[in-house]
């Protein structure tokens, strides 16, 4: 079993960390909200009293932070975790954030270090369902691999540093717009007297089939199981969404790449979150198309 420095303990890294001690690791914790930190004790971590100090001595070094400037802080600054793990440790960032960021960290480290954001929301984190998707070196991968299965059900190896970041926001950006405009089918349906059961059916077997549609369909009905049926609580947080898009949007510039639809993704997602939509599942924003 291996000793595990785990560091940022919110709505994902709790339960993370939570599996990694059920499948028999010794994590040791940091969080700068006391709350947080207890709640992995309670469950069994050993309480680091700084960051730096979660990872020394650790064989993996985990973060799972909001942003690129927590990472980077937390990684390089002051009593940084890098400077601080031990020279052979193996160091790995599952925070969603910007490329250039990712880069940055892992080359100026000194360490092994992957980039390894993940899917599955809040319900994934607490089953160790997640999906990783890696950046960094193929050894560190293949060290960090198990470690990861004890947190998720599919890991891939993407390529070098940054890579599981660029996977995580294409992706993102696809199923952005793939349910903004599912969501602009269903309305304009509505509106001409079509039935939500009716285009379902039609479409989930034709062309217009997608994983927004016949998953996480955005209109109650057709997918029981979909956040639609639930008011659109809980599932991935529309606030979230927004913040990939704009990660893919940052990323897109930096490479020149024009990426139009997603860019009006961004757009309507930016708008939704400002009008109060930020805490309901991304597919809410249906609500905003109907002008509801
Ligand atoms: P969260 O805000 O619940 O948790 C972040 C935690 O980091 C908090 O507990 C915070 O106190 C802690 N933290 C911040 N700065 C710190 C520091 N310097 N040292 C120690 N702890 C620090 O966020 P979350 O929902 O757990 O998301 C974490 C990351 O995972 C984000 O990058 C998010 O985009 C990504 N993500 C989230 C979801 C989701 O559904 N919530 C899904 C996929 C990916």
């Amino acid at each position: 079993m291996a000793r595990i420095g785990f560091v940022g303990l919110g709505n994902m890294g709790g339960p993370m960390a939570r599996n990694l001690l059920k499948a028999g690791h010794e994590v040791a914790a940091f969080d700068i909200v006391p709350a947080a930190l207890d709640r992995a004790v309670e469950a069994g971590a050993r309480r680091a009293g700084s960051a730096a100090e979660a990872a020394r001595g650790a064989e993996f070094v985990i973060t799972m932070l909001p942003a690129g400037r927590h990472v980077r802080e937390a990684w390089l600054g002051e009593g940084g975790m890098a400077a601080a793990s031990a020279p052979d440790a193996v160091l790995v960032d599952c925070s969603t954030i910007d490329v250039a960021t990712a880069r940055e960290v892992a080359a100026a480290s000194g360490r092994a270090m992957l980039d390894a954001p993940v899917s599955g929301g809040v319900m994934g984190a607490e089953a160790g369902t997640l999906t990783f998707m890696v950046g960094g070196p193929g050894e560190a991968f293949a060290r960090a691999e198990p470690i990861l299965r004890a947190m998720g059900r599919t890991v891939v190896h993407c390529g070098g540093p940054g890579a599981g970041q660029a996977a995580k926001i294409c992706n993102n950006m696809m199923l952005a717009a793939t349910m903004a405009v599912t969501c602009e089918a269903f309305v304009l349906a509505e509106k001409l007297g079509l039935s939500h059961q009716a285009l379902f059916e039609v479409a989930s077997k034709s062309s217009g089939q997608s994983w927004a549609l016949t998953t996480y369909c955005p209109v109650p009905g057709p997918v029981p199981g979909s956040p639609a049926n639930r008011d659109y609580r809980p599932g991935f947080a529309a606030a979230l969404m927004a913040k990939d898009l704009g990660l893919a949007e940052e990323a897109a510039r930096s490479v020149g790449v024009e990426t139009p639809v997603g860019a009006k993704a961004l757009e309507l997602y930016r708008r939704f979150v400002e009008q109060g939509g930020g805490e309901a599942d991304f597919s809410g924003i249906i609500r905003m198309l109907r002008k509801e």
